[in-house]
């Protein structure tokens, strides 16, 4: 997965409605396969055979394929508002995930002991990435995904890439570790609980619970195991925390840190720095990098290898802060210290969900309360903010939360 970093991970759900309209209307929906389509596919078995896909499971899995132009669309799609990390983090981390994640600690305490005993990586971390990735299992995407992959093998700027995504998929069906009916996932790929893009599966899943089977649709210890496996592949280590929050000294000059530059924890102590409280840093560690995911206002962490490890199931700094706090959280931790630099904090899924009620009570379309603030939310938000006198900038926070619950 570290390899596609367009992944959407919020496919909205196909609710009844729009099934019945499709019904009703086939043609706004279904597209027919051209003969270009066809003809692309078709061309592509020769590679496919070369890699190891066999002529018959070939014909099997692509037959009567039609093009989804819509996962075109959305590779292209460039977003017109960049959303605030503390927004992002916001609706990742909130208390419903963090009491979820503890549900499922508890749940599968069993499986992730052995897990944590198989590949060094420990319960809270392995239980982070899965409620990041596909919130416990509730959100794999919709996507058939040889359509997806087809269709993005034929059409659009990334072609190769997507081509042997397809080959990897269809091996996969091959060797029946899946399912095809079950092969769904997000619009680029990605499947399962833990949204492995295929070739990610084929060098990493694993059949934890010994069936002969990787299912990581419908099995949760192969999912859990295969997280705790990419983890372990990507070099985490046991001994060692992915980082924690840190204080400043006064004055700090934090050109040219980051992420990647690695120094020894004793360079940042004789540097000033200190736990976030204030007391002393372990000289018992590692190398770790500052950084500084809202500039020098926000909070600072310092961030050692096992960062690195969880960066790589998804290449942005944003994503792998998400899954490095929900794990303390989950292991009891409060939020961060220092507060992100804005007057106007992020807000919750729960408080999302609010937020669009309050707007359909004010007569505005946002479509499905769903707690995520897609376009249409953005356009009410818009004409709210205009109508309070708050800066129009369309983005749901706390300001135009209050606003709205005064009436
Ligand atoms: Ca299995």
């Amino acid at each position: 997965s570290s390899s596609e970093p367009s992944r959407s991970r919020n496919v909205r759900s196909i609710t009844p409605a729009l099934l019945l309209i499709a019904a009703l209307a086939p043609s706004a929906f279904a597209q027919s396969a051209s003969p270009d389509f066809t003809r692309c596919i078709e061309s592509l078995r020769g590679d496919a055979r070369a890699a190891r896909v066999q002529d018959e499971a070939f014909t099997r899995f692509t037959q009567g394929l039609v093009p989804d132009m819509s996962v075109v669309e959305k590779l292209d799609y460039q977003p017109e508002f960049r959303m605030p990390i503390w927004d992002y983090l916001a609706a990742l981390v909130d208390d419903e995930r963090v009491a979820d994640g503890q549900a499922q600690l508890a749940q599968h305490a069993e499986v992730l002991a052995k897990v944590a005993e198989r590949y060094g990586v420990d319960p809270a971390t392995v239980v982070a990435v899965w409620g990041v990735e596909s919130n416990f299992g509730r959100n794999f995407g919709n996507y058939p995904l040889v359509q997806a992959l087809g269709t993005l093998s034929c059409h659009g700027r990334r072609q190769a890439f997507f081509r042997g995504e397809l080959y990897s998929a269809l091996r996969i069906l091959q060797a029946g570790h899946i399912a095809p009916e079950r092969l769904v996932g997000s619009w680029a790929g990605a499947f399962g609980h833990t949204q492995f893009m295929p070739t990610t599966f084929e060098r990493l899943a694993v059949d934890f619970d010994g069936d002969g089977k990787r299912d990581l649709m419908d099995n949760t210890a192969d999912a859990l195991a295969s997280t705790a496996n990419f983890l372990k592949k990507a070099g985490w280590q046991s001994d060692q925390p992915w980082g924690f929050e840190v204080k400043l000294p006064e004055g700090f000059n934090a050109n040219g840190e980051g992420r990647r530059s690695k120094r020894p924890i004793g360079d940042w102590i004789a540097r000033g720095l200190t736990q976030v409280d204030g007391a002393p840093l372990s000289r018992d560690l590692g190398s770790a990098g500052l950084m500084l995911p809202a500039g020098p206002q926000g909070p600072a962490f310092l961030v050692f290898k096992n960062f690195d490890a969880i960066y790589s199931y998804n290449a942005a700094e944003s994503y792998g802060l998400a899954i490095a706090h929900l794990a303390d959280r989950l292991r009891g931790a409060g939020p961060f210290t220092t507060p992100w630099p804005t007057d106007d904090a992020g807000l919750s899924r729960a408080e999302r969900r609010e937020l669009q009620g309050l707007l359909v009570l004010r007569g505005h379309d946002i479509g499905a309360i769903d707690g995520a603030l897609g376009e249409k939310s953005r356009a009410a938000i818009r004409i709210e903010q205009a109508r309070l006198g708050q800066e129009v900038s369309g983005r749901g926070g706390q300001k135009i939360l209050r606003a709205l619950r005064g009436g």
